[in-house]
């Protein structure tokens, strides 16, 4: 029997394979290949809770970060080509694009495009934070970078994702500070065309994770909104989700920072901007984070609501640049 079932995984592994090379979508990698191109898992860039993160180097000179899953967070082996297969064929500029894949003597490990600007998080938080030179006007390039990601899986894609894992450290950026969303889809429910949602065990990540959902296990888009919402609340006042060294009160961003904001009260805005924003800028970014992270979902906007604020509040600021002489 486990011959036979043996047999049936590998003709379908195979037919898989072949299936993605009529469409076009990504590579299959051999591990021999994958040994080579990070030159033997030399150079670890990360770790994420599904494993490590090493740098690689395809033959034709293109850099890639390759993620290999720990043995407990394996799928099994359909799932994993289904989803991969899926995946494969989401491309939008603001998602980090998997490149492909290896799925061999039980590894499973999936290769991306590299991204040579760090995370977002990196960036606010990271040892060697570069949170001075994170502007105004450069944190809302890579809010609306993302917001126009997150609204390709919402409103775009075929079929429609729910990201379920929106935070600053999925956030990565290029050379240029141009942002992409990562580690979407895998292991995360895709919804069928008529559905309005999916229920789920609930996963993600502490202060981001809408309480709704944890609450009725029911997954909508608007759940990734509760997200994107903290993450504006991250970029205005610099701050951690969750603020452990702090007082009691300020230890939860999103009940610290409403009442703040909602009273037009700026003195909790990062003081590493030096205060070189546009209050109309601000209150516009403010007013749609707040909204964002209403606890009744309903209430909560659309990512495209989201996009479309943000994309004007980012040309109030260029403007307020243009006029006051300032570069960013
Ligand atoms: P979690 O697994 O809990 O979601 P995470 O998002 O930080 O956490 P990973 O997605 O595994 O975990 O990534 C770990 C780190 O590896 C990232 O924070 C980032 O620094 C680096 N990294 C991941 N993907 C890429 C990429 N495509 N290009 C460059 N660096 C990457």
């Amino acid at each position: 029997m486990c011959r036979r079932r043996g047999r049936t995984e590998m003709s379908y592994t195979e037919r898989a394979a072949a299936d993605m090379r009529n469409w076009n979508a990504a590579k299959i990698f051999s591990y021999k290949e994958i040994k080579t191109a990070t030159n033997n898992f030399k150079e670890v860039i990360g770790h994420g809770s599904f494993g490590s993160v090493y740098l690689g180097k395809l033959p034709d000179g293109k850099l890639v970060a390759v993620k290999v899953r720990f043995d407990k967070t394996q799928l099994g082996a359909d799932s994993f080509i289904n989803e991969v297969r899926l995946l494969s064929l989401v491309r939008h500029q603001n998602l980090v694009s998997l490149e492909g894949f290896c799925h061999e003597s039980q590894r499973q490990i999936l290769v991306y495009e590299y991204l040579p600007g760090g995370s977002l998080a990196d960036h606010l938080y990271g040892p060697n934070s570069r949170k001075f030179s994170l502007s105004w006007v450069r944190r809302l390039k890579i809010a609306v970078d993302a917001a126009k990601g997150l609204d390709y899986l919402h409103n775009g894609s075929d079929p429609r994702i729910i990201h379920r894992d929106i935070k600053c450290s999925n956030i990565l950026l290029d050379k240029e500070m141009n942002a992409r969303l990562c580690d979407f889809g895998l292991s995360k429910q895709m919804i069928q065309p008529d559905a309005t949602h999916v229920t789920t065990v609930v996963k993600g990540t502490a202060g981001y994770l809408d309480p709704e959902y944890y609450s009725t296990q029911q997954l909508t888009e608007k759940s990734d909104v509760y997200s994107f919402g903290v993450l504006l609340l991250e970029l205005i006042c610099g701050r951690e989700p969750m603020n452990h060294s702090g007082t009691p009160d300020s230890f939860n961003l999103v009940l610290w920072a409403k009442p703040y904001l909602q009273a037009g009260a700026f003195e909790i805005v990062d003081e590493s901007l030096g205060g070189n924003f546009d209050v109309e800028s601000m209150r516009k970014v403010a007013k749609i984070a707040v909204r964002s992270v209403e606890r009744d979902a309903s209430q909560r906007p659309t990512i495209a609501q989201i996009l479309s604020v943000l994309k004007e509040s980012y040309s109030i600021q260029l403007s307020y640049l243009a006029a006051s002489g300032h570069v960013n």
